[in-house]
């Protein structure tokens, strides 16, 4: 089974509940910025997302 890249938002926001799984790593941090910049307003770099909030699972 393949290793999947996840990202809890809990991990950056105390209230935020939305999780984001995927296989390939690149969607998994494309979806993430999104999620960050339409949600919280936030613009993240992809390397601060993937060594500080992509956890595999
Ligand atoms: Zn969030």
């Amino acid at each position: 089974m393949a290793d999947a890249h996840k990202l809890d938002c809990e991990s950056v926001s105390d209230t935020c509940r939305f999780i984001i799984q995927s296989e390939n790593e690149e969607e998994a941090v494309e979806l993430a910025k999104k999620h960050m910049k339409e949600v919280h307003g936030q613009e993240v770099a992809d390397d601060e997302l993937r060594e500080e909030h992509l956890q595999i699972v």
